[in-house]
């Protein structure tokens, strides 16, 4: 399972940097995670500054 980025994104952009496999790039108003590029690090999950990002 990949990670997923909620409504609640105001597309700052910090989890997209802290991402080790480039997984998460901008999207619509938002950032979006790509579900086959993610390994379920849980990296970005702390960076981001609105909790938008969960398992
Ligand atoms: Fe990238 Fe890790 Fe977040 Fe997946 S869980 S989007 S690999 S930082």
């Amino acid at each position: 399972m990949a990670h997923k980025i909620s409504d609640e994104c105001v597309a700052c952009g910090a989890c997209a940097a802290a991402c080790p496999v480039n997984a998460i790039s901008e999207g619509d108003g938002k950032y979006v995670v790509d579900a086959d590029a993610c390994i379920d690090c849980g990296a970005c999950e702390g960076e981001c500054p609105t909790g938008a990002i969960t398992e």
